[in-house]
């Protein structure tokens, strides 16, 4: 397939979990066990049609790189075992490390938290040419630390500064700095993988039983299932706050994974191919130096 044809496709499969404008946004119109046109029957096929956008997305990250104007941000959250390493790992499999970073945000650290809540992210925000990739991000400050107000707490606030506003004030700091960031030709692209609560249990026991697994398994994974709808309140709150045309969100069903990476494939080709890339033009002078540079390596013989 060539690379228009899997920019045109992408665009199709991505457009339906797309959000940019939240005033209408319910998380439960979205079924975390939707696979869109496709059925499990199709899964060779979709597997196929990733490998192909992989190829896309690498293309047009060469020529991100080569052009060295835009940057792409990608954020992934979700709750726990809802497949973003593995989204990242096999999405980003094709691409030029050179051209690419990935970031995981952990609970702060002693000297992050002497910061405001968006300094470390913003630290990390990819340079021009660049893809970064947000394994969670500044959305923790809206979510964790919303459903566990505790954390507040240790964010070391003046108190004048923790409001009952506080989070109303969160939603508009993010949107404030992803446009922000928008207008300084830094792209965004926001996935919320939105796994089951049924399926998450039913990959937790897969982590207890697997040897190689169990390493991926905490307890307080287990322990936080137990604020399930705390969390989808937050998580519903904040899309509906922070989606934007230049800052989407796509919810993306996450029960199953073939799907989820063909969806979240899609919509990183979409968003590459919706910015002007193209090769750095070659200027008169630049030819000239080009013609001169052949001749002396074929006058070497
Ligand atoms: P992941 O859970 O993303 O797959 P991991 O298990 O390797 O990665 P953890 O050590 O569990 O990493 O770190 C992620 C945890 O850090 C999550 O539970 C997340 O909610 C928490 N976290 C991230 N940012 C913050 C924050 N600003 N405040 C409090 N907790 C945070
Ligand atoms: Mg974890």
């Amino acid at each position: 397939m060539n690379t228009k044809r899997i920019i045109k496709a992408a665009a199709r499969f991505a457009a339906p979990y797309r959000v940019t404008d939240g005033r209408r946004f319910r998380l439960k119109d979205i079924d975390p066990g939707d696979t869109g046109p496709l059925t499990s029957e199709d899964k060779p096929r979709a597997k196929e049609a990733l490998q192909n956008g992989v190829e896309a997305l690498a293309e047009l990250q060469d020529m991100l790189y080569a052009q060295d104007r835009w940057a792409v941000l990608v954020i992934f959250q979700a709750m726990d075992a809802a497949g973003k390493d593995g989204a990242i790992k096999h999405v980003m499999s094709g691409v030029n490390p050179q051209g690419c970073e990935v970031y995981s945000f952990k609970s702060p650290s002693a000297n992050e938290l002497d910061h405001d809540y968006l300094w470390r992210t913003h630290l990390r925000v990819p340079e021009r040419g660049r893809i970064g990739i947000f394994n969670r991000s500044y959305y923790e400050d809206v979510l964790v630390v919303r459903v566990h107000p505790e954390f507040l707490k240790s964010q070391k606030l003046p108190p004048g500064c923790v409001t009952k506003h506080i989070w109303d004030d969160r939603y508009k700091d993010i949107r404030n700095f992803e446009a922000y960031l928008a207008r300084n030709g830094i792209a965004i692209c926001k996935f919320f993988l939105h796994v089951s609560a049924d399926e998450q249990k039913r990959r937790f026991l897969e982590r207890l039983e697997r040897p190689e697994k169990n390493w991926k398994f905490s307890p307080n994974d287990a322990r936080e299932r137990g604020f399930w709808k705390d969390y989808m309140r937050a998580y519903e709150d904040a899309i509906r706050e922070t989606a934007s045309d230049v800052a989407p969100w796509y919810v993306v069903p996450a029960d199953n994974k073939w799907y989820t990476r063909v969806i979240v494939a899609a919509a990183i080709i979409d968003a590459l191919a919706s910015l002007d890339l193209h090769y750095p033009k070659v200027d008169k002078a630049k030819r000239k130096e080009l013609v001169a540079a052949k001749q002396v390596l074929a006058r070497e013989g």
